[in-house]
């Protein structure tokens, strides 16, 4: 019989950022709770799959009403008060709601969903890339796009994505006479996205180019 334990840290060596020490002090951790505790993460993590949904438009998840509508764009892309001359591509959940809760962007958003690593093999596969050739000409068609602003953090990843992107979007940006901006970079010349304070993405926003 497989150990449990084993299997469980097994699995949580998948989350981001953990390795096989910290997977084991999970399972440990869990151990030492109460069996109410364990019913609860049980039950949430299998409503994730129920209660929230991918957005159609934007790919951020959401969770919206008691049962998700697969169906429906999320209340930000469903807010007729935003502008659609502006699409802002971002690499994560993360970032887009830090974007939203400094309250410095009332355009439209799409969400990667990853990074282009430099030496892949097969880079459409690592992001979201015809969601957002869709998400592009369905505002691009509405005639009222004008700017795709690429808010990735400052990496090598970063960049190259940016790069990648540029060349695959380039076409379509002709098209539809679309300009490509990035986002200013931090007096620190380090900005990342998810942990920056509302003043620092205002003005990286403001600072683009
Ligand atoms: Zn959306």
């Amino acid at each position: 019989m497989n150990n449990i334990i084993n299997e469980l840290a097994e699995m949580f060596k998948h989350f981001p950022g953990i390795g096989p020490r910290q997977a084991k002090r999970f399972v440990y951790f869990l151990l030492q709770q109460d069996s109410s505790y364990l019913t609860k993460l049980n039950h949430l993590v299998a409503e994730l799959p129920k209660m929230i949904s991918s957005c159609v438009e934007c790919q951020r998840f959401y969770q919206d009403g008691q049962f998700a509508d697969h169906s429906l764009p999320c209340p930000i892309c469903h807010d007729e008060h935003r502008r659609n001359g502006q699409l802002l591509v971002v690499e994560k959940d993360a970032d887009l709601e830090a974007i939203e809760k400094a309250g410095s962007f009332a355009g439209q958003y799409f969400v990667l969903g990853g990074l282009v690593p430099i030496l892949t093999k097969e880079p459409e596969k690592k992001i979201r890339l015809a969601g957002l050739v869709r998400r592009i000409e369905t505002l691009a068609k509405a005639k009222q796009l004008t700017e795709i602003i690429f808010a990735l953090a400052v990496t090598t990843e970063a960049d190259h994505t940016i790069e990648y992107l540029k060349e695959r979007l380039a076409k379509l940006a002709e098209q539809y006479s679309l300009k490509f901006t990035l986002l200013g970079r931090g007096l620190s010349g380090g900005l990342e996205i998810e942990y920056s304070d509302p003043d620092t993405l205002k003005s990286a926003l403001e600072n683009r180019h």
